[in-house]
């Protein structure tokens, strides 16, 4: 009996190893229009009013395979704004399947490494799979050195691709973006950065010490406000970017999860990460600090990114957030890789 199952499940094994072996070139060709068919996901870019979100990355200059560095998504007004391109954001973003090489505008915080780590890729990405023009990149003066040195980097990529792709070759100029460099008049901490069909960004000066400047952008569209906070500590200059927004994607720093953690690395010989630990703490933005802040400020809804330390199951998500929603009475979010708001 035993031997007649076995004789009966090899003879299929062997039915279904040559009816594949007998169509492998149909199943090629299968496999290959799926591929050839497979088109980015058009409707996050749709232009039907509303704003959405996507948080391509919400993590730290921690290098992560659980998710990117630094890097938000606005879609408003059937255009894309990408604000901060952190290790692993261009792999994320391919991940939602959004049309990379359509944005309109990237925006950067400022130049701790986790916020343009991948820049250099998301640019050279661009230019090979089809954008048109010079990917504009905006951030705080040191823009333009900074993209002065992806050109050098990528001047050898650059002429084999030309050589051997002439449609490369006719848009040269599109592998290397474009940087837009942002100065504040005297006296201001806010500045438009960009003012198209009903869409507003403001870049606004946050604070991040020593990093100077450091910035937010403040987006507007049909009424509705995001603040996006880069890296800050809480601070009373934020008060006026995050007044009365619908959505404020902030930073967030669980000092009391750190401060736990501290003496534990000391005891074991983790002193070098104890003294980074001590040293991150005043500029970032203690969440319940952040909590008082939010909600003087009447931000309606509050997603928390940038996640120190990095929460990365339910039980540590809840605790990551402890006490903050007895202070905040808005709708409070732990932001995750992938996730979507739409407003
Ligand atoms: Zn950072
Ligand atoms: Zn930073």
């Amino acid at each position: 009996m035993k031997r007649k199952i076995t004789f009966a499940v090899l003879t299929l094994l062997v039915g279904a190893i040559l009816l594949v072996f007998l169509n492998r070139d149909r199943l090629l060709d299968m496999a290959i229009r799926e591929r050839l068919q497979r088109k980015p996901d058009m409707s996050f870019v749709a232009d039907d009013g509303h704003i959405r979100v996507l948080l391509c990355g919400t993590g730290t200059p921690e290098v992560s395979t659980a998710r990117a560095q630094a890097c938000t998504l606005v879609a408003a007004g059937g255009k894309m704004f990408l604000f901060d391109v952190g290790d692993g954001a261009v792999r994320s973003l391919e991940k939602s399947n959004v049309p990379i090489t359509l944005l309109e505008r990237v925006f950067i915080t400022h130049f701790h490494s986790d916020h343009f780590n991948d820049l250099a890729t998301l640019i050279n990405a661009s230019w090979i799979w089809g954008r048109e023009t010079p990917l504009e990149v905006e951030g705080p003066v040191g823009m333009q050195a900074v993209l002065n040195g992806f050109a050098k980097s990528y001047a050898l990529d650059e002429g084999y691709r030309s050589t051997n792709m002439p449609h490369l070759a006719a848009r040269r100029d599109v592998a290397f973006g474009k940087a837009l460099e942002i100065s504040f008049p005297e006296g201001k901490r806010s500045t438009r950065v960009y003012d198209k069909d009903g869409i507003t960004i403001d870049a606004v000066l946050v604070a991040h010490d020593p990093v100077k400047p450091a910035l937010g952008y403040v987006l507007r569209y049909r009424g509705k406000k995001i603040f996006i906070s880069g890296d800050t500590e809480v601070s009373p200059a934020n008060i006026a970017a995050m007044r009365g927004t619908d959505l404020a994607i902030h930073e967030a720093y669980a000092t009391h999860v750190v401060r736990r953690a501290i003496p534990q690395m000391k005891k074991l010989g983790m002193t070098a990460d104890a003294e980074v630990a001590e040293r991150t703490i005043p500029y970032h933005a203690d969440n319940i600090a952040l909590a008082r802040q939010a909600e003087a400020a009447g931000v309606k809804r509050l997603v928390l990114t940038h996640l120190t330390p990095y929460p990365g199951n339910f039980v540590t998500r809840r605790l990551f957030v402890q006490g903050m929603s007895d202070i905040y009475k808005g709708e409070l979010t732990v932001g995750q890789d992938g996730m979507i708001i739409i407003l």
